[in-house]
């Protein structure tokens, strides 16, 4: 610890104060999450929001509040998960760093710490918490994201480096981040889960070609990365050879804590407040529709502000068990599953609450387009972080022991069958 025991509500306090004198109030009818942006922002507007990240990371770095959870080593405060709560609760309507938590904090930063050499910690954490890192995963492939085992990139050895080709797609904020992991197959002979190693890499590598993906609501912050030869050094591998699987369970268990409840990630979620959700938004939106007492409007509004309070305790609850022990930390998938359906039901509600301003809107109608931007890729919180139809298959095989999914492919990964798209290297 950096000081013997600091009591949290000192932090707390010391907290307020730090954040009030150091720290821009959040604009609390911008939803700063690209993909939500109610005016889709220009590639210039993305930059010069990342910039603005890097500088509020920086300055969380300076004052102290930085990878609270993170040993001191690595730049860290070494502090416990309920500082990193309480933090949490005071940066409650400042503007912060939100864009970079995931994926740079969970899941790359955490797994760095629990796979990465002394020398690779030392290397990245510390630029990590300052903002001069941001990094991004090259994890799902055009073949498919859910199966992760099933990766086709292939690395091959060469020395003491590797020489990694294959592409990767969905990478959030790919075209902007710094490093990254990427998991690529290191040997074709055995059963799929025991031939992966996972590398990190810069997204600057010689070979790696990235190209950014617009979708239909016009945000480009997604890419696919095409990798060709592209040279790793072994220096820059992370767990040990063909023993990818296991960096990828806690990788997987790491990414699930997107709803919540992670040690490593500052403000509890990607968006600064809950915009057009949050209740007395909804209860004035059916005001303003002149819904308010029909007995429909009031069971969304109660259904909104239920599903919201249900998460917290979940979240709480879940992540207070799997520290303690009681429960595995495939329990992440509880929350991820809850997290996922419970914010797409969310915007569906907010639409129906809203009304025809929900669905049209002028450009200077901020909140109405976050509604109905929101609606329009509100099953994104279904998918990204690996699916919620995923989060169920564990929760069944992991926690309630029933039986595994059958596999055609337990075989050696050269003789299983592949699509065109998937045929991989080898
Ligand atoms: C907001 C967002 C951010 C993302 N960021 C990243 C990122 O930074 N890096 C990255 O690598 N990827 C990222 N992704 C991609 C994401 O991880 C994948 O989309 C996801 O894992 C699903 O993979 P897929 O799209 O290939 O669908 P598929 O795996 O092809 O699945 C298609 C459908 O089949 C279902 N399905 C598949 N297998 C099973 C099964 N065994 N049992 C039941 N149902 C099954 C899935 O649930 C899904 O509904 C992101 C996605 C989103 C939406």
């Amino acid at each position: 610890m950096s000081e013997t025991v600091i009591d949290v509500d000192v932090f707390a306090a010391r907290a307020r104060t730090w954040l009030a004198e150091n720290m821009p109030p959040a604009d609390p009818a911008k939803d700063t999450f690209f993909l939500h942006a109610a005016t889709h922002p220009t590639d210039e507007q993305v930059l010069a929001r990342a910039a603005t990240c890097r500088e509020l990371q920086r300055r969380l770095f300076d004052g102290g509040f930085a990878g609270i959870c993170v040993p001191a080593e690595y730049g860290g405060q070494a502090l416990t998960p309920a500082h990193q709560a309480a933090f949490n609760r005071e940066i409650k309507g400042y503007d912060y760093p939100s864009e970079i938590q995931a994926s740079t904090f969970i899941p790359c930063m955490a797994v760095l710490l629990e796979f990465g050499t002394e020398e690779q910690k030392l290397r990245h954490i510390p630029r990590m918490l300052r903002g001069e890192e941001i990094w991004v995963q090259l994890l799902s492939e055009p073949g498919g994201g859910s199966d992760a085992a099933g990766a086709v990139t292939s690395a091959t050895r060469d020395g003491d480096r590797w020489v990694l080709n294959g592409s990767k797609i969905w990478t959030t904020s790919g075209w902007w981040g710094d490093w990254a992991l990427c998991l690529a197959r290191t040997n074709w002979d055995v059963e799929k889960h025991r031939g992966l190693t996972v590398y990190s890499l810069p997204m600057s590598a010689p070979g790696l070609q990235i190209r950014q993906i617009e979708l239909v609501n016009g945000s480009k912050d997604f890419c696919e990365e095409f990798l060709t030869d592209v040279v790793v050094p072994d220096a820059d591998r992370i767990g040990d050879v063909d023993a990818g699987w296991s960096v990828m369970t806690r990788w997987l268990h790491h990414e699930r804590t997107i709803s919540g409840g992670s040690p490593y990630v500052t403000g509890g979620g990607n968006r600064p407040n809950e915009g057009p959700y949050d209740l007395a938004a909804l209860i004035g939106a059916a005001r303003r529709l002149g819904t308010i007492d029909d007995s429909a409007t009031r069971a969304l509004i109660g259904e909104a502000q239920t599903s919201s309070l249900v998460l917290r305790a979940l979240v709480e609850s879940v992540t207070h068990k799997m520290a303690a022990g009681s429960l595995p930390h495939h329990a992440a998938a509880m929350p991820r599953l809850f997290g996922g359906t419970a914010n797409a039901r969310r915007a569906a509600i907010a639409t129906e609450l809203y009304g025809d301003a929900g669905v049209v809107w002028s450009p200077d109608e901020e909140t109405s387009a976050q509604v109905g931007l929101g609606y329009l890729i509100r099953q994104a919180s279904c998918i990204g972080g690996g699916t919620t139809e995923m989060a169920r298959n564990v929760i069944a095989e992991r926690l309630l022991g029933m039986p595994r999914e059958r596999r055609a492919d337990t075989d050696a990964f050269r003789d299983v069958p592949r699509g065109p798209q998937a045929s991989g290297a080898h």
